[in-house]
């Protein structure tokens, strides 16, 4: 009888040690998971392992730091910093798209020419300043309308592209282009698919870009403040009409700037 009873107890301790770990591993999996949507920034508590130059926000809740969430084709449990974050997938939208076949299917000297200019923009944004602390209160570039969000899927002369992972906005050739956000010039040129382009370094791993201008307004190494004229809306490089194709980078990622712009965005999202 009494080993019976010592039997049932064992189970019993055993059955208690269970549960104890998957309770724990919940809970750790509910602290440790974040959620927020494809191309969007969340804010993390922040870690004392992170490098000096992350930038962190003192809320009431904690000190955060803002984490940059990739374009996702399908929901995604992935790791970001110090947490796992789900990221949701957005239905953006298909745009068919006609245009100049030669530069759809490129030549081997355009492809070349490409590819050299994709490092060389890749280059530009591998290293920030932190001489400047980003507001994240973005103001629209142009005033136009959005032609073409970000996110939506591009089929080009009936041959399937990439997502826009940028924000089109229609202008007029010579529309002015002002800073969004204080920023430091880091990249002029002109560019095959992106025309006139001109890359703004806002600081701690923030960098947003303007494209197919007709004119560039401000110099490398300029230090620009909000407001200031960098160009003039054009037609330059792969287009299909005058526009500002504008992206935004943050934390390695692509952004939806179209979120940017709203009104007390980086409060919304602390
Ligand atoms: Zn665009």
């Amino acid at each position: 009888m009494e080993d019976l009873v010592q039997m049932f107890q064992k189970k019993i301790n055993a059955f208690n040690l269970l549960a104890f770990f998957i309770l724990v591993s919940m809970q750790t999996f509910a602290n440790g998971l974040f959620e927020g949507q494809s191309g969007e920034i969340i804010s993390i508590p922040a870690s004392a392992q992170e490098k000096s130059d992350v930038l962190t926000f003192k809320t009431s809740s904690g000190t955060k730091q803002l984490v940059s969430l990739p374009f996702v084709k399908q929901d995604l449990v992935i790791t970001r910093h110090h947490v796992t974050v789900k990221v949701n997938w957005v239905d953006f939208g298909i745009d068919e798209l006609t245009g100049d076949p030669s530069k759809v299917i490129l030549s081997k000297p355009d492809q070349a020419r490409a590819n050299k200019e994709a490092l060389e923009i890749k280059q530009a944004l591998s290293v920030s300043t932190t001489k400047i602390t980003p507001s994240f209160n973005f103001i629209a570039p142009v005033p136009g309308i959005v032609t073409s969000p970000f996110g939506i899927k591009r089929i080009w002369n009936g041959v399937p592209k990439s997502h826009h992972l940028a924000l089109d906005l229609r202008g007029s050739v010579g529309t002015p282009i002002i800073a969004p956000l204080k920023g430091k010039v880091v990249l002029v040129g002109n560019y095959f698919y992106t025309g006139l382009t001109l890359i703004l370094d806002h600081g701690h791993g923030l960098f947003s870009s303007y494209a197919h201008m007709s004119e560039i307004k401000a110099q490398l190494g300029d230090l620009v403040e909000q407001s200031d004229e960098i160009g003039l809306v054009g037609s330059t490089g792969r287009v299909t009409g005058p526009h500002l194709h504008w992206t935004v980078y943050f934390d390695g990622n692509k952004l939806n700037p179209e979120s940017l712009i709203k009104e007390n965005y980086l409060s919304s999202i602390l």
